[in-house]
């Protein structure tokens, strides 16, 4: 009877320790700590149920199962603590990590074209809109369709070494896109109404020449085509690039395939025609070549020298600069993002 009494106090005294502890656990860990101190391998619940071992039958049953109540109270207490402690961890977390949905979202970035592109994009749409085409050439040229077809003799200046890049004594890298002009009227019959956007190059660099710079060239050829015809085309374009009204002058120049020559200008978009810096005083910028296509160069492809045709040519980086008041070239070439984000969904 002694053993029992023993046995039936050592129960009493964990009962009393263990459920309250339970009860007052804040922290998972901790409650596995009170599991494996009662009910562990060596846990003072598992020794009484293994000191029974040595009772006689009939007050191990009456032990045991006494035993055996409180291990089923325990445990029972252990799940229910455990229950509650998940579930607060949960909250916890779940307060810890949430989504502030009324955040505002993080801006997509979003690529622009190259303002060059932008500028080419925008002259070719207006032209497009005029009933001209889009024709191309190749960047490495003949002398042949780069000079010589152009009315361009072999002594001319504008073949000069300096200027040009040469692959072979016949074969250079194309220094305007007039040989597009060739190759269309050499293609095709008139009338011809194309421009010529692409690549230029030219040994030159300071900071308004880049070896490397893009052209768009006009050609109208038709019958009975006048210089009134070609003063109000260009108006037509300028009034929809820089603004309807810009007013527009005609210089007399010289180029070898045309004739008559023009140099083209429009007021100068920072002082609107009073003169300034950019302008160098004259109120004015130069913004296009132009004139009447040489009869020379309609003989050269074979058509009809009573037909008649104008043709122009402009420079993109240029009229880009003019545009947007840059004022070195080699901005357009750097790829300098502080640069090309001033420059959005143009
Ligand atoms: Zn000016």
């Amino acid at each position: 009877m002694e053993e029992s009494a023993r046995i039936e106090k050592g129960l009493q005294a964990l009962e009393a320790w263990a459920l309250p502890a339970i009860e007052g656990v804040e922290e998972l860990e901790a409650l596995e700590q009170i599991r494996i101190r009662v009910l562990g391998r060596k846990g003072e619940l598992t020794e009484i149920l293994r000191s029974l071992g040595a009772f006689r039958p009939d007050m191990r049953r009456e032990a045991g199962q006494k035993a055996n109540a409180l291990k089923a109270k325990i445990e029972n207490a252990l799940q229910q603590r455990q229950q509650v402690l998940r579930a607060a961890l949960h909250d916890g977390l779940a307060v810890q990590d949430a989504i502030d949905i009324t955040l505002p979202g993080r801006p997509v970035r979003q690529g622009s074209l190259h303002p060059l592109t932008a500028t080419l994009y925008e002259i070719v749409e207006i032209f497009q809109r005029l009933g001209f085409s889009v024709a191309e050439g190749p960047e490495v040229e003949l002398d042949y369709y780069n000079f010589e077809a152009l009315n361009i003799p072999k002594d001319h200046p504008a073949r000069d070494m300096q200027d040009t890049f040469y692959v072979t004594d016949e074969v250079l890298l194309r220094t305007h896109t007039s040989p597009v002009q060739i190759r269309v009227m050499e293609a095709q019959p008139p009338p011809v109404r194309i421009v010529a956007p692409g690549r230029v190059y030219r040994r030159d660099a300071d900071p308004t020449h880049s070896p490397m710079f893009h052209q768009v060239e006009g050609l109208l050829v038709d019958h009975g085509v006048s210089f009134a015809d070609l003063k109000g085309t260009l108006q037509a374009f300028v009034d929809q690039f820089f603004g309807v009204g810009t007013p527009l002058r005609f210089r007399p120049s010289f180029f070898p395939f045309t004739e008559p020559s023009a140099e083209v200008d429009i007021a100068c978009m920072m002082c609107k025609g009073t003169g300034c810096r950019v302008c160098k005083g004259s109120g004015f910028l130069e913004i296009l070549g132009a004139g009447m296509v040489d009869p020379a160069v309609f003989c050269m492809v074979g058509y009809d020298p009573e037909i008649t045709g104008f043709a122009f040519g402009m420079g993109v980086e240029r009229i880009t600069m003019l545009r947007h008041g840059i004022d070195d070239i080699r901005l357009f070439f750097e790829n300098d993002l502080r640069f090309l984000q001033q420059f959005p969904a143009l």
